[in-house]
This record gives structure tokens, sequence and C-alpha cells, in this order.
């Protein structure tokens, strides 16, 4: 039987990377579903290729291109996530992947959920602001939950079937990003250009100046600690430029695994896909000389003092969690805008999150996606206003 897919954000970097794997698998699956935004040509495309009958695209220009586009073919086009109820009414998919980004991602995140045997989730937002409803909805409808970021499924790939009881400490390896060798005095004059350029990872824009601050390192620490239900400092940072290992996880009996691929983000999302060894990939050949020389070292953080922040986060899961997103995503914008310069994204923040009318979620448990929704709206306003 031919398994059933569905790709949110299938235009994105990682909705990309899956399609090109399911190209080569195209008689074995079926897409139920991609979701786009705005890139309604790559969408067309992947529509043509898959013969795909159901799509979301949530821009209106794009929306009403696409319904040109189609005009006489049998597809049904929705220009609304909240549609996900109309089109998944028979069977559960086999296989969904959750790779919006930002916040929009949350939502439909939680809805297909229901409709999904497997759910492999890129988005972020999801695991940091929303994981709390999102396990609760897991274990709801008996969907399995795979991480795809390439730290958090060596985690799971290292730790599956154990307990987090089992786990002394985990490691996850960050590249250093663009600016790990540059003089820190030059960090007032990043541009744009220059955050953007990773030196390992080829990514969307948004994750890849998350990737410059180390902000992203930060979030992969918030969602290592939730999905695997471990303590802040069971969970630790390593530099490793070449990227070659993701994580590393040392078991209470001794035990210390270390988990390698190239640096593609194919590799995680394959594996997520073929669970059981049923396809193969093309990889490179082991680089020896790398592996003998890891080269890992702790984060310099006069450099990235933004990694000072996992030290004033809560135990406990908090919406103070959602104020940190949104305060960065909003900021990361504007500087994407040109409204703020590099240094600023820290420094906004770290005065944002201080303020006392936030410090008071840190003990408020998300309870619903209403309550993460509007806080988010209300601190992305604020720092609006401050950046205008
Ligand atoms: P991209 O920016 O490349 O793609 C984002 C996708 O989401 C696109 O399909 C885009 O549509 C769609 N989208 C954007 N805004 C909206 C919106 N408002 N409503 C509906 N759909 C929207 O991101 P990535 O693929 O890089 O990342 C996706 C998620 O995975 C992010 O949360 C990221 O942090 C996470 N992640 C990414 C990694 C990577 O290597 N790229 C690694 C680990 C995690 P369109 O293009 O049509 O406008
Ligand atoms: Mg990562």
């Amino acid at each position: 039987m031919k398994k059933k897919i569905a790709i949110l954000g299938s235009t994105g970097s990682i909705g990309k990377s899956l399609i090109n794997i399911l190209k080569k698998d195209k008689k074995n699956i079926e897409i139920c579903l991609l979701t786009a935004h705005k890139n309604y040509k790559e969408l067309f495309k992947q529509i043509q290729t898959f013969n795909v009958k159901n799509i979301i695209i949530t821009d209106p220009n794009s929306y009403l291109k696409v319904k040109k586009l189609l005009k006489k073919r049998k597809i049904n086009i929705l220009s609304s996530l909240d549609g996900l109820n109309k089109i998944f009414i028979k069977k559960k998919i086999d296989y969904t992947m959750s790779a919006i980004s930002g916040f929009s991602g949350l939502k439909p995140t939680l809805d297909i959920i229901k409709y999904s045997k497997t759910i492999a989730i890129a988005n972020k937002e999801s695991i940091i602001c929303g994981w709390s409803l999102i396990k609760k909805r897991l274990k709801k409808y008996n969907t399995q939950f795979i991480p795809v970021d390439s730290e958090h499924f060596s985690i799971w790939s290292l730790t599956n079937k154990l307990s987090h009881n089992n786990i002394e400490k985990v490691f996850i390896t960050a590249s250093g990003g663009p600016f790990k060798n540059y003089p820190i005095k030059k960090f007032k004059s990043i541009t744009r250009k220059q955050a953007l350029k990773h030196p390992s990872w080829s990514m969307g824009k948004k994750i890849s100046i998350d990737s410059a601050t180390m902000m992203n390192k930060v979030f992969e620490i918030i969602e290592a600690k939730k999905i695997f239900n471990l303590r802040y400092n069971q969970l630790e940072i390593l530099v490793h430029p070449k990227s070659y290992v993701h994580a590393l996880v040392k078991f209470n009996n001794g035990l210390l695994k270390i988990l390698v691929h190239d640096t593609d983000m194919t590799i995680p999302i394959f594996n997520s896909l073929y669970q059981n060894n049923e396809k193969k990939i093309k990889s490179k050949k082991i680089d020896i000389s790398l592996l003998n020389n890891l080269n890992l070292e702790n984060v310099d953080t006069k450099k990235f003092p933004i990694i000072k922040l996992i030290d004033t986060l809560p135990e406990q899961e908090s919406l103070f969690e959602t104020i940190i997103v949104s305060a960065n995503d909003c900021l990361v914008k504007n500087f994407l805008n040109n409204k703020l310069s590099f240094l600023d994204i820290y420094k906004i923040l770290s005065k944002i999150i201080k303020k006392k009318e936030f410090q008071k979620y840190k003990s408020i448990k998300p309870r619903n996606i209403g309550q993460i929704r509007s806080l988010n709206d209300y601190v992305s306003l604020k720092i609006d206003t401050l950046c205008v």
C-alpha cells in the first residue's frame, strides 16, 4: 500500500528536502496535502510532480494565482490552514511533516496530529511554546512523534525506547555560525548579508539569523529539555564547527554515545520517514580526518551572550518561553528589514524579558493555543513599537 504523506510548509527548505526524497520513491507514496504561503510557483511544480489533490496556500495573492493556474483541474484548494478538518475525514495519513516557519506552524501542527500516524516536527515554535498541548494530543490520538532538527533527531535515535531516567547528560553541538572567528569589535557592523551566510548549513532566513546570534541553540536546549523530559543542568552546548557530530548522550551506565552524519538535513528527514531501514540513502564516505579532529569546545559567551538566557529559564513549562520566542522572532524580522543592528537583537531582547510584566509568565503554564497566540501578538506589538 502507498504511504500517505502530508507536508505543512512544502515550499520551504525542510519541505523541499522532503520532496526531493519523495521524488525517488514516487511509486510508493501518495501526497495527500501540501501547504505553502507565498511560493505558488514551487507549489505548482510539486502538484504537477505528485498529482496532489489537496493544497492550502495562505497568502491571498498566491491563492488567487494558484486558483487560476489550476482552474481546469479537480484539486481541492484552500486558503486557510483552519481548513484541515475539511480534508482529513477518512483514513489517517502515515507521515506528516510539520515544517511551516514561525508561529503560524503551531495551530496546524496541533490540528493535524489527530489525522496522522506519525508526525515529524521541524517547527520550533510548536515544540517550544506548545509542547504540553502537543504531548496531550499525541497521547489522545496515539500519534508517534519524531523530532526533525538534526540535534534532536540524533538524541531521539540515541535514546529511542530508553527512559529519560537512563540519561545523565546530553550535549548538543553548534557550528558556531558565521561569526565564530569574527573579531568581537566588528560585531557592531555585521550586515544582513553576512549574518545570512551560514558556514555549514543551508536553511531558511529566520533560522540562519538565529544561528548567527546563537539563539538557535537556546531554542534547541529548550526543545531538548521538553522533548526528552530533562533538567536544564543535564543539557550543554558544545561548539563543533565541522558539524559532523550532532549530539552526544552520556548514560548512567557509563556509556557515551555519539551520533555523526553529513551536514545535510536530508539525513534526519529521510530517517524519520523510513524508520525500518527499508530504503537506502546516498551519503559521503566516512571522513576519518574529521573524526580525528572533532574540536569540541565551549561557547564564547562574550561573543554570544544570548546563550546566557538559558540560565534565566524556569524548569517547569511556562509561557515565558513564548515571550522569548516572540520577542526574538520580531527582532529578527526588524533586523532583516534593516531597522535594527545585529547587536540590537540581544540588547533589546535581554531588556524586554527582564520586565516585570513578562517575568510573571515564568510561573504560568500554557493551557491553550489562544493564550499562546495572544501573548505572541502582544509581545510582537510591543517590540514593533520599539523599532519604529
Ligand atoms: P523556510 O522559511 O525555508 O520555509 C517555511 C515554510 O513555511 C514555507 O513553505 C513557507 O511558505 C511556509 N510559511 C511561511 N510563513 C507562513 C505563514 N504565515 N503561513 C503558512 N505558511 C507559512 O523555513 P525552513 O524550512 O528553514 O524551516 C521550517 C521550520 O523548521 C522552522 O520553524 C525552522 O526553525 C525549523 N527548522 C529548520 C531547519 C533547517 O535546516 N532549515 C533545521 C531545524 C529546524 P512559502 O515559502 O510558500 O512562503
Ligand atoms: Mg539544529
